[in-house]
This record gives C-alpha cells, sequence and structure tokens, in this order.
C-alpha cells in the first residue's frame, strides 16, 4: 500500500506539534507506523493522501454514529453556517438541543453544552464537590474520564485511598483527592465507602467501560453502586460521554435503568462537531453560574455549528431508531471474525467482545471486566491484525486498547468485504 504522501506530512508535522499529532492514540504509538494523514471520508469510507480507500471501524473514535458527512447532518449544519457561526450569545439550536434531550431523559432535568467530554467530566466533578461539600472522588480503574487533572491518576501501591498522578504535571493533591478502585469489586468499593463514605463526593464510572478495551460490567455490580453510593449521599455520575446516544437514546443509564444523579456527554452528542455536555436534576444544575455558584463557562460553548450538527444527529436518533439494527450488524461481525478465527486457529484464544454498536478484539475468550482480565499479550496480538487488516484497507482504531465502531452506514456489503479481508489475515 502507498504510504508516500502520509509519512512526508507525518514528517512535518513532527517538526511542528508533540509527536505530530493533536491528540496522543493518532501517532500509531501503539501500533507502529506511520498514521494515514485523511483526504475525505463519506458514509463508512475514509480516503488518505495516497488514494487509498478503507472502510472505517474508527468512525472519529465514536461520534459518527451515522457515518461520515451523513447528509441531514451536512444540510443542517450548512444551513446554520450560512447564517453565521459564533454569536457568543443565545440563538434557538442550543434552546432546541436542550429541550430535545431534556424532554426525552428524565435523569436530565437541566443540561449545560461545553465543547468537549474532558470539560463535561471537570464541571460534573465541581459540581458534585459543591452540592456535596465533600472533596473525593471515586473513580474507577480501566475508566477513562478525559485529561481532567484528578482523574488522570492511578492506583497507589498498597494504599487504596491514595491515588497517584498517572501523567507527568499532576500534582500529588490534586490525585489524592481521587481514590481508583477495581471495577467489578463490590468488596474494594464496600470497605472504602465503609471507610470514607463521608468524605466522598461522588462516584464516576463508564457504566459501559470502553477506553480501556471493553469492560463489560455485571449490571450486578453497577446497581450495587447506584444503591451503595447513594445510601452514603454520595452522587453517582454516569460518564456517557462514549455511550450517550450510541447504545440507546438514554445510554446505558436507560439500558441498565440506573437513574445517575449527573451525567456527562459528548461524542455522538455533537454528531462529529465538538460538543460536550452535563445534565442533572434542576436542583442540582441550578447550583452552576449564573444561577448558582459553581462557576462554569465557555466562549464557544453551545456553537450554533455543533448544536445544528448535535441536533440533526439526534433528531435522526429519534425518528428512526437505529439501535437494533446497529446491535445484529455488530454481533454479526464480532461473531463471524471469531468464528473465522477458530476456524483458523483451533488452539489459539480469541473473542471480539461486543455491546450495542462497540467491538473490541481481544486475545482471551474469557470475560474480560477489569483491568486485570486482559492478557498481557493484548497489545502484540492487536498490533499484528491492525496492521495486517489495514494493508487490506479496513481501518480499526490503531491500539490494542481502544474499542471500534460501527456506524448506520456499515451495510452488509462492507461487513463482508471485512469479512472477507479477515478471513485472508486470519488464514495467511
Ligand atoms: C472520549 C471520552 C472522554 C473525553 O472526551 P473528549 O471530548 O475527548 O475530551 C471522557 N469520557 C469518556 C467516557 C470518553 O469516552
Amino acid at each position: 500500500m502507498k504510504q508516500d504522501r502520509s509519512i512526508s506530512f507525518f514528517e512535518r508535522a513532527k517538526e511542528v506539534a508533540p509527536g505530530g499529532v493533536h491528540s496522543p492514540v493518532r501517532a500509531f504509538m501503539g501500533v507502529g507506523g506511520t498514521p494515514c494523514f485523511i483526504e475525505r471520508a463519506q458514509g463508512a469510507h475514509i480516503w488518505d493522501v495516497d488514494g487509498n480507500q478503507y472502510i472505517d471501524y474508527c468512525m472519529g473514535w465514536g461520534p459518527l454514529i451515522l457515518g461520515h458527512v451523513d447528509p441531514d447532518v451536512f444540510a443542517m449544519t450548512q444551513k446554520a453556517m450560512s447564517k453565521g457561526w459564533c454569536f457568543g450569545t443565545c440563538d434557538r439550536h442550543s434552546l432546541e438541543l436542550a429541550e430535545l434531550i431534556t424532554s426525552h431523559i428524565p435523569w436530565v432535568e437541566k443540561i449545560r453544552f461545553v465543547n468537549s467530554g474532558t470539560e463535561a467530566v471537570m464541571s460534573a466533578l465541581r459540581l458534585a464537590r459543591a452540592a456535596t461539600g465533600r472533596d473525593k472522588i471515586i473513580k474507577f480503574e480501566g475508566c477513562y474520564h478525559g485529561h481532567v487533572d484528578s482523574m488522570l491518576v492511578k492506583a497507589g501501591s498498597g494504599l487504596a485511598d491514595m491515588a497517584t498522578p498517572d501523567s507527568a504535571g499532576v500534582s500529588k493533591a490534586q490525585a489524592n483527592d481521587t481514590i481508583v478502585l477495581p471495577l467489578d469489586n463490590t468488596q474494594a468499593l464496600e470497605k472504602v465507602l465503609a471507610e470514607e463514605g463521608d468524605h466522598i463526593a461522588a462516584v464516576i464510572i463508564e457504566p459501559l467501560p470502553a477506553n480501556n478495551g471493553l469492560l463489560i460490567q455485571d449490571t450486578d455490580f453497577l446497581k450495587f453502586l447506584e444503591v451503595r453510593a447513594k445510601e452514603k449521599g454520595i452522587l453517582v455520575i454516569f460518564d456517557e460521554v462514549i455511550t450517550g446516544f450510541r447504545v440507546a437514546f438514554g445510554g446505558m443509564a436507560e439500558l441498565l435503568n440506573i437513574t445517575p444523579d449527573i451525567v456527562t456527554y459528548g461524542k455522538v452528542l455533537g454528531g462529529g462537531m465538538p460538543v460536550g455536555a452535563y445534565g442533572a436534576s434542576a436542583k442540582l444544575m441550578n447550583m452552576v453560574a449564573p444561577q448558582g455558584a459553581v462557576y462554569q463557562a465557555g466562549t464557544l460553548a453551545a456553537n450554533p455549528l455543533a448544536m445544528a450538527a448535535g441536533l440533526a444527529t439526534l433528531r435522526k436518533l429519534l425518528d428512526n431508531p437505529p439501535y437494533t439494527q446497529l446491535q445484529k450488524q455488530t454481533e454479526k461481525l464480532a461473531t463471524s471474525m471469531e468464528s473465522l478465527y477458530r476456524a483458523a486457529h483451533p488452539n489459539e484464544k480469541f473473542s471480539v467482545k461486543h455491546y450495542a454498536s462497540l467491538f473490541w478484539m481481544c486475545s482471551t475468550d474469557k470475560p474480560v471486566r477489569s483491568v486485570s482480565d486482559i492478557p498481557k499479550n493484548q497489545k502484540v496480538f492487536v498490533n499484528t491484525c491492525f496492521h495486517n487488516l489495514l494493508s487490506k484497507t479496513i481501518d480499526l482504531p490503531p491500539s490494542g486498547f481502544e474499542v471500534g465502531f460501527v456506524s448506520t452506514k456499515h451495510d452488509d456489503l462492507m461487513v463482508q468485504a471485512t469479512l472477507d479481508a479477515w478471513k485472508t489475515v486470519c488464514e495467511s
């Protein structure tokens, strides 16, 4: 496969941006090689600057549930753009998007739009601290909540209650306000709640952890978390940046029938434009400025172009819910990949974990619910699969720990083409 132009662009990019990129995973550090520079995209296809066409399963890392350049999203965004794209004040798009969400998701009585998932989480944590008058936050190992300082932490050695920074530049003080617990472990949670419950403002979790593999949780664990947290006056924050509007309109909270106190959104919410949001009961949200004392603002917040893209996307998801079809298509892809692999390698372990329209190749056939369940050879295993598939024009996320996404534009022919490529990879 020709990559000359991508290689030369990437050389230039490395001179002017750290690692040549503006978000780390794009640099292919996990899988090695040179990232493709993309020229354009349409539906479930992308084209790079060397003229290669790929079937895209990265899908902008989650926002593009309707695929690239969906005609309705395009039309509405174009119309909005023609009227001006930055007013810095009230306009109808954000009103209509907020009404759409609050009228369909009962646990979101009020919402505030921001520009990214990171910002949504940062603001949700601030609100939780203000509402409870407590400082500590519980997070789970293997859940990603954006690059908020207090979330860039890992479990400290030994002491369950002292996290340590997981990035240079995060202060010990910020890390110490976070408690990191293993997923899928009610005992660890129970112990910390008993010992420190009165100091904990919130427990934040991805109800479907999908940023460090796809760690599908037992519903019982999440229900336990909900009940025990609420008993202790601790707010439950569901970080639905990846799952909101993707697994169901109301995200995992809807599917699990669990009511979070605060929820964060992003990705699908903006239809591919930079949008995040946090929402909660009116009582909680009324604590946010200018109504309340929790300061939070944004020059480009609820930007009309981004709101238009989100509005067109969400309307389409409501008018014509694609969730059953997406689940079926993803299941077909995942289970067929498994059987092709097993036919070619009867003695090796392999599975494609999948949930709704998310999937993740994994070098084990056991359930994987926490970071410690992820096999040691996962990175090496997926690197080989990734490059073999890319050379056959199938574009998966360039990492053994990132999930793939199926969009409404991945039709039967594309899934079959993917499986044909995968069969060749398995048999070679
Ligand atoms: C992507 C993601 C974030 C961060 O969102 P950004 O828009 O990249 O800042 C936070 N939480 C979850 C669950 C995510 O998937």
